[in-house]
C-alpha cells in the first residue's frame, strides 16, 4: 500500500493548450493516504477519470509529479505501479472460467497456488460467485461479469491501491447497494487505499470516509460527508451535495454585514474584513434547504414569503418559495403541515455561509 501524492498536477489532452479551459486536470495537489476509503465524486466531464489514469500511470501527465511514499513514479509503467483498477465495464477473459479470471492477477504476481486458491474462494465468497466460480465467464450475466471485474481488483492484497472508476454503473439497481456494502467490508477487511469515482452522492457517501470533491479539473474540497454537508467552501459544493442543493443568493455589501431585497444580514468584523480585502462584487449567502426555518407566523427575524410548490417525497418535503426577488427550497419534515400561501422564513445564523468569488468566507480562519 502507498500514500498517492500528486504535486501540482495539469493535464490537457490538447498538444498546445491555450488556456485553463483546455485542461482537463488543472493545477491540483492532494494527497490520498495509506488505508483510506476515498469517493472522488463530480459531474461528468470534470477530470475524474483522467485523474485515475494519471495514477495508475496509463495516461501521462502534461505538468506535475505522481509520488507513491514520497518516491516519483511519473515514469513507472502502469505495471510497476501496482495498481489495481477496475473500469465502468466488466474487463473479463471470456474464455476463461470466473475462477481463473480471479486467480490471473496473483498467478502474474507468483503467488503461490495454495494462496491463490484461497484468496480467489474468500473474494467469491464475499462478491457471491461461488455458483458460477467454475463457469466460463462468456456465458455470465452483465452483473456477474462485472463482479468479476470487481473481484480481479480485490484479490491481491498487496497492491498500492485500488481504483473503482464508477464500477456499478452497468449494475442492475436492486444489487448495487449490496455490491456497495461489500466493497465497504472488503475494505475493512483488508484496509487497502481505495479511491471510488462517481457522480452519485449517494454512492460516494455510502461507500467513503471521505469524499473529495471534483469540479472543473480541480478538487474544490475533501472532507467527510457530513463536513461537505455543513460547511460547503464552495457553492459548486453547496450545490451539487444535497438534495435539493443549497440556496445561493446573491447580495450586496452593507456597512453591517450584506443585504438581499430589504434583508439585512449582520456579519462579524472578521468576514468583513475578509470580503473587504477582496475587493470582489461577487458575494454570496448559502443556506442548505434543511436549515431555512419556516414558521406559520411571523417572529423575530422571519420574513414573509409566498409558497410557490409543496413537493411530497414520503419521507419529507421541498417547500419552494418566493422572497421578494428571491427563490428559495426549503425541506422539511414530512409531517410538517404547510397551509395558506404565506409562510415566515428564518435563517438561523450557524448555518448561513458567506461566498465570495465562489469560496467560503469562514467565521473562525
Ligand atoms: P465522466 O464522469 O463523464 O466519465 P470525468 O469526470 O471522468 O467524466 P474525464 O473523462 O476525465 O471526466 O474528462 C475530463 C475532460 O477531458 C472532459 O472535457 C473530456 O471531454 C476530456 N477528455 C477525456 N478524455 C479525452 C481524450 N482521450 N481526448 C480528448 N479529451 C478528452
Amino acid at each position: 500500500m502507498a500514500e498517492i501524492q500528486l504535486k501540482s498536477l495539469a493535464h490537457s489532452y490538447s498538444r498546445h493548450p491555450e488556456g485553463p479551459g483546455d485542461y482537463a486536470i488543472r493545477q491540483m495537489s492532494h494527497t490520498w493516504h495509506k488505508g483510506g476509503a476515498y469517493a472522488l465524486l463530480g459531474p461528468s466531464g470534470c477530470g475524474k477519470t483522467t485523474m485515475l489514469n494519471i495514477i495508475s500511470g496509463l495516461l501521462a501527465p502534461s505538468e506535475g509529479d505522481v509520488m507513491f511514499d514520497n518516491v516519483r513514479v511519473n515514469e513507472l509503467s502502469p505495471k510497476d505501479r501496482n495498481i489495481a483498477q477496475v473500469f465502468q465495464f466488466p474487463v473479463v477473459y471470456d474464455s476463461m472460467t470466473v475462477f481463473d479470471n480471479l486467480a490471473f492477477p496473483l498467478k502474474n504476481a507468483g503467488i503461490p497456488k495454495a494462496r491463490i486458491e484461497a484468496k480467489v474462494e474468500e473474494i467469491a465468497a464475499i462478491l457471491e460467485l461461488e455458483p458460477v466460480l467454475r463457469k466460463k465467464a462468456k456465458g455470465l450475466t452483465a452483473d456477474e461479469k462485472q463482479k468479476v471485474s470487481m473481484g480481479r481488483g480485490l484479490v491481491r492484497d498487496d497492491v498500492s491501491a485500488i481504483l473503482f472508476d464508477e464500477p456499478l454503473t452497468v449494475i442492475d439497481p436492486q444489487l448495487k447497494w449490496k455490491l456497495r456494502r461489500k466493497l465497504k467490508q472488503i475494505h475493512e477487511q483488508f484496509n487497502i487505499t481505495m479511491v471510488y469515482v462517481t457522480h452519485d452522492q449517494l454512492e460516494a457517501s455510502t461507500f467513503a470516509d471521505k469524499i473529495a470533491v471534483m469540479y472543473d479539473g480541480q478538487i474544490v474540497q475533501f472532507g467527510t460527508p457530513r463536513e461537505l454537508f455543513e460547511r460547503p467552501n464552495h457553492t459548486f459544493v453547496g450545490f451539487f451535495i444535497g438534495s435539493p442543493g443549497m440556496n445561493l443568493i446573491d447580495v450586496s455589501v452593507t456597512e453591517q454585514g450584506v443585504r438581499f431585497d430589504d434583508i439585512d444580514v449582520p456579519l462579524d468584523d472578521g468576514q468583513k474584513q475578509r470580503i473587504a480585502a477582496t475587493g470582489s462584487s461577487n458575494i454570496k449567502l448559502g443556506i442548505r434547504p434543511e436549515f431555512v426555518q419556516l414558521t406559520a407566523a411571523p417572529a423575530d427575524d422571519t420574513w414573509p414569503c409566498r409558497i410557490l410548490d409543496v413537493e411530497d417525497l414520503g419521507t419529507y418535503k421541498i417547500v419552494t418559495l418566493q422572497l421578494g426577488e428571491q427563490r428559495l427550497k426549503a425541506r422539511i419534515d414530512e409531517d410538517q403541515m404547510i397551509s395558506g400561501d404565506t409562510l415566515h422564513v428564518g435563517f438561523p445564523r450557524q448555518w448561513l455561509k458567506v461566498y465570495v468569488d465562489e469560496f467560503l468566507v469562514d467565521e473562525q480562519t
